[in-house]
């Protein structure tokens, strides 16, 4: 047997991107799997950005590209920060990756170290503990309740922080809850913070446009906290660009220097033809990510009606992004058959295996008690879905 590194063995690996893999198994095979495991936008790339990506492999942007993006990219990141966030940032305080999850885990890697805590509210998207963890950091771990609508309270925060703790990890609007902190609410997270100057704060913002409050707030824009945030965003929920791999961090300049150092030894610039793909999503109208996100609140208001109609469900009101955080604890320890449902994973396989629907169990978010359905599909997969689980949930005794 090869004896692989510690650091490997200790890291799980990603559940929405294996319960996908399994649900693409299943269909594989010809069973009928209606698919809400993984969070992706299931609409096509606008067609202005692919054209952009034609042209740009015609003029032969084909090679590398600077390490932390190209100049015209980085710019465009900045005008867009400027004009929707009103913050501002130079081009060397941007550095493009492959996707905003590489964002992620560059951020972490340049400023964990052994032995530091990382607050992390639970429900959380499953790759920051993991992340983490490979930089040999401690993942502290505050649960916030459906009752609290899964968000964190200052309180909460201010008790979770010690002398040892190096960041926060804040997801708004939130995989897997939906959940959107409101502009008063990071007020409040931000006057405690204002207190503990060593803490950093990376606030993934990667669902910014799908919010159906009327308005983002961002803590980065709260007094005192830009040179302690740093903000990850990206084009693939908001403009339909999950494969493209183009995300991105704006932050303190000696943090975006570190990540361009760890990203040049580890990467290299993210793809060249998918960064001009970018800038088009940038520079040109933003009427389609108003299209999609009127698409997604449509679905997100048939999803939540549905799910409020499955007995023993406890369902919030997700004000963003695109996913239902049912809680589904009314089923443990309940039979169909031979089969006993123990824990949310056992729900989820059950739900896949018996109803023929793909979602995730809430284990892996950090919440056993619920499961996640991302609702990225059309109306009559949600309706049909929906009916499957209903259907799933009612042999259950
Ligand atoms: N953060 C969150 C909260 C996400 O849900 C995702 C989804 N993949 C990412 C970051 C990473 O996005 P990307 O596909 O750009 O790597
Ligand atoms: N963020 C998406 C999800 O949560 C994509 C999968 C992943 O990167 O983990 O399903």
């Amino acid at each position: 047997m090869i004896k692989l590194a510690e650091r490997i063995n200790r890291l799980q690996p990603s559940a929405t991107l294996a319960m996908s893999q399994k649900s693409g198994e299943l269909k594989a095979q010809g069973i009928d799997i209606i698919n809400m495991s993984v969070g992706e936008p299931d609409f096509n790339t606008p067609n202005h950005i692919k054209e952009a990506a034609k042209q740009a492999t015609d003029e032969n942007y084909t090679r590398y590209s600077p390490v932390p993006g190209y100049p015209d990219l980085r710019k465009a990141i900045v005008e867009k920060l400027k004009k929707e966030n009103g913050l501002e940032y130079t081009t060397d305080q941007i550095i493009v990756s492959n996707g905003a999850k590489q964002s992620v885990c560059n951020t972490v890697m340049a400023l964990v170290g052994e032995g530091d805590e990382v607050i992390i509210p639970a429900p959380y998207w499953v790759s920051y503990p993991q992340m983490v963890l490979l930089a040999d950091g401690k993942p502290v771990f505050v649960e916030a309740k459906i009752e609290q609508d899964f968000k964190l309270t200052p309180e909460q925060l201010e008790s979770a922080i010690t002398p040892k703790t190096k960041m926060l990890i804040l997801c708004s609007p939130s995989n897997p809850t939906g959940s959107v902190y409101s502009r008063e609410e990071m007020e409040g997270l931000a006057k405690v913070l204002r207190k503990y100057e060593n803490i950093y704060i990376i606030c993934d913002e990667i669902y910014e446009h799908i919010n159906y409050t009327g308005q983002h707030a961002s803590l980065a824009s709260c007094d005192g906290m830009k040179e302690r945030c740093i903000i990850i965003n990206g084009v693939s929920k908001a403009y339909a660009m999950t494969g493209w791999r183009i995300g991105y961090i704006a932050a303190p300049l000696e943090i975006a220097k570190a990540c361009n150092k760890l990203q040049g030894q580890y990467t290299s610039g993210p793809c060249s033809v998918s960064q001009k793909a970018a800038v088009a999503a940038y520079v040109s109208s933003q009427d389609c990510v108003e299209e999609m996100r009127v698409a997604f609140e449509r679905r997100k208001n048939l999803i939540v009606q549905l799910a409020k109609e499955v007995p023993g469900f406890e369902v919030n009101d997700p004000q963003g992004a695109f996913y239902l955080f049912p809680k589904c604890s009314a089923y443990f320890g309940k039979k169909d058959g031979d089969r006993v449902i123990n824990n949310s994973t056992d729900f989820a396989m059950y739900l896949l295996e018996v109803g023929h629907v793909a979602t995730v169990g809430g284990d892996a978010f950090g919440s056993p008690e619920c499961f996640r359905m991302s609702y990225a599909t059309s109306d009559e997969n949600i309706k049909e879905a929906l009916k499957r689980i209903k259907d799933a949930c009612a042999r259950l005794k």
